[in-house]
């Protein structure tokens, strides 16, 4: 069977590669390819980087507000397209269509729609020094860079294009290899949009790609996400010409359920924060404590609730929720995480196992798996799994359970759920996390900051602060008196 072939978006057209390289792309909930995709050789990247430093001296010389305009435009569009874009989400991830409905396109719409909003509103200062004086100008970096992981695909593509372009920047985006088409629909629209050629570029490719990118000495910036390991590579390639960068990386984050917590707001965040998206969510709260004294209780309504309202299927069934996991080798890595667990002596609550629904029999789905009798040292409770794997542990006091949630290298996210208010802020603000909700989780809105501490990242996506990180600022003196020299 043919299927259709998807060339590199560059300059505001497709753009055939002359090696005449591929990849195919697989639906996860079929094992069926869907279509294929030229790599970026080495004419893609040279055109990419000749048709952003054109996109750059267009767009940069545009006034914020127009630039606010056009990106207001897309953002229209992404807003009419939701449906088509969100199917093309849940062929390429395998994530249900009651998620990618709701929450892909519209976050992904929100975020540039708010950076549009505050193109206009950065702002210079001017200062008196005697009778001279000086200014400072918000100006762009220029040729940036995104690398985007699989899971939440366009959305990312979203996140990382809206801040660098409302502040003036070109951005040349490479999509994961497991998920290209989101990126390139988001090229299209930002063209129908009004977004000059070569603002925003797509390549195409796996890693071999991606460290074109954050070696090449004209982009300034490297805006990843991904794992902790590829980050570190990717920091130490940018190192090569001291390109800025910003990494949102894996975490391995916990969630505190105190003794006075409402009980069932508890569990439904602990499975929000374990299944949705079939557990491929960054912020994960995997390392769920729990109070000795409500334990039983909240695995009691935990296991009822995961083994009577998780419906696993055909991902484009509005019933479903719980989808496949992206690839065949990624949920061979889930299942060895469970096996290891059981050698370490943890016990499998529910789930531990692949799963064939009727609707997708081929699909790379994994059961929500619950593991108790966990303790901190497992690697289940170590390490970032990626998959619909919760590890639940016991805890007795506060300050014990703020040390153990803190003691890994990671510090992506964390929640606390409990009704006493002071303790809520307490505990959070011992806790070394980026992103934290009390009493609920989740929750990512376009004007928070999100990043990590530790490991899991560095810098920070959507929020205020973000514009910052895609400027430089120049400050100009302007002497007003004669010049004293001594020369
Ligand atoms: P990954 O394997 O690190 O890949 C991320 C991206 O980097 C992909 O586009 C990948 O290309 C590319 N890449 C691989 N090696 C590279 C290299 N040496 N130089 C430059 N680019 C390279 O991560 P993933 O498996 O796609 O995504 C899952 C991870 O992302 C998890 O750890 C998750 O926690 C993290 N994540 C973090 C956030 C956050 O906001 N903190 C959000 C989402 C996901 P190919 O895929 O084409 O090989």
């Amino acid at each position: 069977m043919t299927v259709p072939v998807f060339q590199n978006f560059v300059h505001g057209q497709f753009l055939a590669n002359q090696s005449g390289e591929k990849f195919a792309v697989k639906n996860p909930a079929t094992d069926q390819v869907i279509y294929e995709v030229e790599v970026a050789d080495e004419v893609v990247q040279k055109a990419a980087i000749e048709s952003a430093k054109q996109g750059f001296q267009v767009w940069s010389a545009m006034s914020p507000i127009e630039r606010s305009r056009i990106l207001h435009k897309a953002v229209a569009l992404l807003r009419e397209r939701n449906d088509q874009l969100a199917e093309i989400e849940v062929l390429d991830t395998g994530k249900p269509w009651q998620e990618a409905e709701c929450v892909d396109v519209q976050t992904g719409a929100d975020v540039i729609e708010y950076f549009a909003g505050l193109a206009p509103t950065q702002v210079g200062s001017q200062q008196p020094v005697g009778n001279d004086f000086f200014y400072t100008r918000k100006e762009p970096l220029g040729i940036c860079a995104g690398i985007g992981a699989w899971n939440y695909p366009l959305q990312i593509a979203c996140w990382k294009s809206g801040p660098a372009l409302a502040a003036g920047n070109v951005l040349i985006f490479k999509p994961s290899e497991e998920t290209p088409l989101g990126a390139i629909k988001l090229a299209e629209i930002f063209i129908e949009a009004g977004v000059p050629a070569g603002v925003f570029n797509v390549v195409q490719g796996a890693a071999k790609v991606g460290q074109w990118l954050t070696t090449h000495p004209q982009i300034e910036k490297v805006s990843f996400t991904g794992e902790v390991g590829t980050g570190k590579k990717v920091m130490q390639s940018a190192a090569s010409n001291l390109k800025e960068v910003t990494m949102e990386l894996g975490g391995k984050s916990p969630l505190i359920v105190f003794e006075d917590a409402d009980l069932s707001q508890a569990v439904s965040a602990a499975m929000l924060g374990n299944f949705y998206t079939q557990g491929e969510v960054c912020t994960n709260c995997t390392r769920v404590f729990v109070h000795r004294s409500v334990y039983q209780p909240f695995l009691d309504e935990l296991l009822e609730r995961t083994e009577h309202n998780i419906i696993a299927g055909d991902p484009m069934d509005p019933s479903v929720n719980l989808g496949a996991l992206i690839s065949k080798q990624h949920q061979q890595l889930v299942l060895d995480y469970i096996e290891k667990g059981i050698a370490e002596g943890a016990k499998v609550l529910t789930g531990g196992r692949a799963l064939s629904p009727e609707s997708a029999p081929n699909g790379y789905f994994v059961a929500p798996t619950i593991f108790v009798d966990c303790d901190d040292d497992m690697t289940i409770v170590k390490e970032e799994i990626f998959g619909p794997v919760m590890s639940v542990l016991v805890f007795d006091d506060e300050q014990e359970v703020i040390e153990r949630a803190n003691n890994t290298h990671l510090g992506l996210a964390a929640g606390v759920f409990t009704q006493n208010i002071k303790r809520a802020h307490r505990v959070i603000h011992q806790l070394a996390a980026g992103i934290c909700w009390i009493n609920s989780y989740g929750n990512s809105p376009a004007e928070m900051p999100v990043g990590g501490y530790k490991q899991s990242g560095i810098g920070r996506e959507n929020g205020i602060e973000t514009l910052d990180q895609y400027t430089q600022t120049k400050s100009v003196y302007v002497g007003m008196s004669d010049i004293e020299s001594p020369f």
